[in-house]
This record gives C-alpha cells, structure tokens and sequence, in this order.
C-alpha cells in the first residue's frame, strides 16, 4: 500500500517537500475494524490547519505520520459486524490506498442513492457545514441579501444554492471569470464578483456593493482577508456572519500577524459589528453531526430532483495529491477537490 506521511512543517505556503510518498504493508484489521481499499479521497482547506504545531480544534499532525483526510472505498475484510466485504464506506482513512478503521466510526453508503464521492462534499462534511452554517447561524428569512466567497466550492455552493430556495438574493465572490460564470449558470447565484480581478479594497467594495444594492443580511465567512472587510462595511443592521473559515489567512502561519500585514482594522470591523448590531457566530461542524440526518433528510431529495447541483475536481493518483491540495489553498480548484485513488 501506498501513503503520504507529512515529511516537516510548512513556513507559509505548504511545498512537495513538506510531503513524503511512503510505501508500508498492508495493515490487517483489529477487533472490531475493518479494511477498506480507497477509490476516492476528500482534499480540504482544514488539512492545512492539521500541518502546523498550532493550538486548535484539533491536534496537528505528527511529522512523520500520516496526513488526516476523509475517503471513500470497499471494505476489503471486516472484522464487525457492521460491515461485510465489498461494502461502500465513508471514514476518515487518510491519505492512503488502504486503511484499518473502527467499524463504528465509519459510515455506509449506498451507490444507488448517490454517487459515492458525494459522501465527500455535497451530501458530507463540506455540504454539511454549509447547510448547518447557514440555517443555524444565518437565520435567513425570504427576500433579504446573502454573500459568500468560495462560492463555487462545496461549502459556497450550497450555502449559494440553499439561500435561492428559500427566496434570497445570493450574491457569490469567487476567484476568475470562469468561476463567476460556474457560479451565475450552474448554481444560481444571482450576481457574482471576482475578487481576484480587483486589485484593491476600494473597487472590490464597489463591486460588492453593486452585487448586493439592498446590503447584506447574511455573509457567510469563508475567506477573510478584503473580501470580510469589504463584506461587514456592508452589511445592513442586524445581519449574521456565520464565520466558517478564512482561507485567505490559512497559510499565514499565526493567523494575527499576517491579518495586519493584510491591513485587516479590527478596530473598524468590530465597531461597524457594533453600531449595526451584528451576530458574529463561529463554529467547527464536527461539533454537530447530531444535526447530520436532518441535512441528509432535506438535502438528498433536492439533489436527486436537481434542485441542488454540484461539481468535482477530480485529480489522479495518490501521489499528486501534495499538488491538487496546494492548488485548493490558492483557489486552482474548479468545484469539490477530490483524489482518485485507486
Ligand atoms: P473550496 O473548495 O471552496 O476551496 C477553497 C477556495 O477558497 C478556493 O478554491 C478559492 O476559491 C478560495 N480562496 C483561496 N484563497 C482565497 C483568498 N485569498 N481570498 C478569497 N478566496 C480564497 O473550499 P471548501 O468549500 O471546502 O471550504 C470553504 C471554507 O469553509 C474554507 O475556509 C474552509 O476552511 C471552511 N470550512 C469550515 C468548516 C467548519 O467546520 N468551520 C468545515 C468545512 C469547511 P476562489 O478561487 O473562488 O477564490
């Protein structure tokens, strides 16, 4: 089997160097564990967050140990009940071809349902934070404004398309011409900027502004850097941030001090949240997979009656996982990064 361990600890922007393609046995399965071959493996912003000696959420990843991901494959051989060989299988199996998993912590999927790669963005974690995000903390009502960035990734995508199904103007930041047009004709979004077309904050914000005439009352926060800056100065009184993610910063190493490179004025953003009263609510999705059904139950339906679209960018072969994965960071992906496998 073949696996990609972390070799050392990125300085900024991760490189081939920070990552090491090792080959090992195949691992037999515990008690209670199954072996799973992977076909597919899920590539995400958070992975980044995993590579450094950071406090968070979550503990990094040992150097030398293998990078931390969620896949999609068979069950080889099944020591539980819960599975038998030749099953579909969502887990968290990393960046490998093959993995040993407890049976209870991993999910079965049915090819007949969906896709098996939608278990890694539409209908799994990344869809799911959208969906979580944007009901729980968005609070959306029929009529009003939203914006998000990345709006063409699997969390922008359907926080995008689930704000149109509820009567919202949605208002989409992403990356390049061809994303802005991703995101106009395939997921309805009803206007969309390019943030990289615009240089500075002053004809970003302009830009923004022109997208969303009534304001915003909803800016899911996936990006930070110009794009909050220029979101939160318009947004209307008593609009919500669900604060998901700041790409924009992921590379910083030591999130603050970049910010102010950046020139973020926190003293401006947190009086503007002030005066206009606004509800900032962070979150991590991992803390609310009790809600997991109820987006299946919701969610499933609309993308099987087309309702709800989505895209994937597929790239071959474990080991060009390292490049597909510093691509996402700086927006080279065109939909769900995904590696095929096997
Ligand atoms: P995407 O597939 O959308 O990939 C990330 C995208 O971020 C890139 O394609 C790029 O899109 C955009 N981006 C990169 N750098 C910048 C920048 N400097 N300014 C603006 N945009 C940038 O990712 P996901 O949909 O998987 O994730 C979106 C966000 O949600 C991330 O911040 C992620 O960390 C967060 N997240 C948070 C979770 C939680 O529990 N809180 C769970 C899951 C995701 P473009 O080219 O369009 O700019």
């Amino acid at each position: 089997m073949q696996q990609i361990v972390l070799a050392s600890r990125p300085d900024g922007a991760p490189t081939q160097d920070n990552f090491r393609l090792e080959t090992a046995d195949i691992p037999t399965p515990g008690e209670g564990e199954i072996l799973v071959e992977v076909s597919h493996m899920s590539l995400d912003p958070y992975m980044r967050g995993r590579m450094d000696d950071a406090k968070s959420y979550a503990a990094p990843v040992p150097v030398g140990g293998k990078m931390e991901g969620g896949s999609v494959g068979r069950v080889l051989a099944s020591n539980s009940p819960l599975f038998k060989e030749g099953d579909h299988v969502f887990g968290m199996f990393g960046w490998a071809t093959h993995s040993t998993a407890d049976a209870r912590m991993c999910r079965k999927l049915d090819p007949d349902q969906a896709p098996v790669t939608t278990a890694l963005g539409v209908l799994g974690m990344p869809g799911f934070t959208g969906w979580w995000g944007f009901n729980e903390y968005g609070r959306p009502k029929e009529g009003e404004t939203l914006a998000v960035a990345a709006a063409t990734g699997p969390v922008g995508s359907m926080v995008g398309q689930l704000a149109k199904a509820k009567g919202l103007r949605a208002v989409g930041i992403a990356g390049g011409a061809d994303k802005c047009k991703l995101a106009t004709e395939e997921f309805g979004f009803d206007a969309c900027v390019d943030h990289r077309a615009h240089s500075d904050f002053k004809s970003l914000r302009a830009a923004m502004k022109e997208a969303a005439p009534d304001g915003i009352d909803v800016y899911f926060e996936n990006v930070g850097g110009p794009v909050l800056e220029a979101a939160i100065s318009l947004m209307n009184p008593f609009g919500r941030i669900p604060l998901c993610g700041m790409i924009a910063w992921y590379n910083a190493g030591g999130l603050g001090a970049d910010a102010a490179q950046e020139g973020l004025t926190a003293p401006k953003l947190w009086r503007t949240i002030l005066v206009n009263f606004l509800s900032v609510n962070g979150f991590i999705i991992s803390n609310h997979w009790d809600r997991y059904p109820d987006f299946v139950n919701e969610v499933a339906p609309m993308l099987k009656d087309g309702r709800v679209k989505y895209k994937e960018d597929i790239t071959d072969g474990l080991e060009n996982a390292p490049q597909a994965f510093m691509d996402l960071l700086t927006g080279g992906n065109h939909g769900k990064a995904i590696v095929k496998v096997k």
